[in-house]
């Protein structure tokens, strides 16, 4: 029998991919997740893919009470929490609802693990950390920049918190700065369910592709880079969520009772908005309508991810590709949409 581990949000993009990494790896992933961002819907897709049910605690995790009765009944031995708000340009407007809900969890979840004598965490952290680096690809040694965003600052201050706590008391935990995940489950039964019109390119390209809107506007096309549009890394959901499991075991067996880490998770190479936008053409055999508009405030120009680190201390690396990532993409928005 594998062990037992909790995985906050695990109904949203990247917590519902992991739970079927860890499944697939013999862990037993226990769901919790209060469903203000993600759809109860997800459970299918996984019980479809998995062929049986995933416990889930439809519950909002700040519960100090409840997680510990969890962690208990479950006898949990490690957590992974991907539980936040992530819209950058809301954390801007309703700064305390971002700290209260990502900061005011997290802490909760620290208090409740460390005294139930739970010590692996695995944290969702953001390559938005980095902020606009002056020569990509960044490592983990790159100096971390003032935050862009108060969603951003809720990624650093997180980070900050459970590396005090690694120092103070028995706890093993990791960081995990995501560079851009895209893409989606190859069987297409669970992928990303953006709430209104998204923020994210890839499910904008797909949402075009399939008549939701009428145009991508490419943010920018005057950068100083090959083809004037944003570089960025992204990487399979798949790849994403496997780095997870090597992480819970990297931190499972670390021999030592106070451990923590930071980690890239990309895939280490950069592309322009421009590439994805003409790969999808190529993939899909659309033409997507699209034009330049004015930069989008606060993007950077340019990062991409090193991960060497990765490599050598997780034991991992990406295996998909772009392509595959954003056929996968497109299939998860055509069975959507039932094109
Ligand atoms: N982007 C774009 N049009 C869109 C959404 C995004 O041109 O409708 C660009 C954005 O400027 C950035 C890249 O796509 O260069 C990735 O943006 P996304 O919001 O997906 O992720 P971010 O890197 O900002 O976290």
């Amino acid at each position: 029998m594998g062990s037992n581990i909790l995985v906050t949000g695990g109904a949203g993009f990247i917590g519902s991919h992991t739970v079927v990494a860890l499944s697939e790896a013999g862990f037993n992933p226990v769901i919790i997740d209060d469903f203000s961002n993600s759809n109860a819907s997800v459970l299918a897709g996984l019980r479809d893919i998995l062929g049986r049910d995933v416990p889930c605690y439809a519950e909002d995790c700040n519960q100090y009470n409840l997680l510990r009765k969890i962690l208990h009944e479950n006898r949990i031995e490690g957590v992974i929490h991907f539980a936040a708000y992530k819209a950058v340009g809301e954390s801007m407007q309703e700064p305390l609802t971002y700290y209260r809900n990502n900061l005011g969890s997290l802490i909760t979840l620290l208090d409740a693990m460390l005294a139930e004598g739970v010590s692996n965490l695995i944290f969702s952290s953001s390559c938005t950390v980095y902020g606009d680096p002056d020569t990509p690809p960044v490592t983990e040694e790159t100096p971390i920049k003032p935050p862009a965003s108060v969603y951003g600052n809720t990624k650093q201050i997180g980070e900050e918190i459970i590396r005090d706590v690694c120092q103070a008391k028995s706890l093993k935990a990791v960081s995990l700065r995501y560079f851009n995940p895209i893409g989606a489950h190859p069987s297409a039964a669970i992928g990303e369910l953006p709430k209104g019109v998204p923020n994210n390119l890839v499910p904008y390209i797909t949402q075009t592709a399939a008549g939701l809107r009428p145009e991508l506007t490419i943010f920018g096309g005057d950068y100083p880079t090959p083809d004037g549009t944003c570089i960025r890394d992204y990487i399979h959901v798949m790849d994403l969520a496997e780095a997870h499991v090597s992480a819970l075991r990297h931190t499972l067996s670390y021999p030592e009772t106070r451990y923590y880490n930071t980690f890239n998770l990309g895939s280490g190479k950069g592309h322009s908005v421009m590439e994805l936008v003409l790969l999808f053409e190529k993939i899909s055999g659309l033409a997507l309508p699209s034009r330049i508009g004015e930069r989008r405030a606060g993007d950077v120009m340019a990062v991409w991810a090193d991960v060497q680190k990765s490599a050598n201390m997780l034991g991992w690396k990406t295996k998909r590709t772009l392509e595959e990532a954003l056929q996968d993409a497109w299939r998860w928005q055509q069975k959507l949409n039932n094109l």
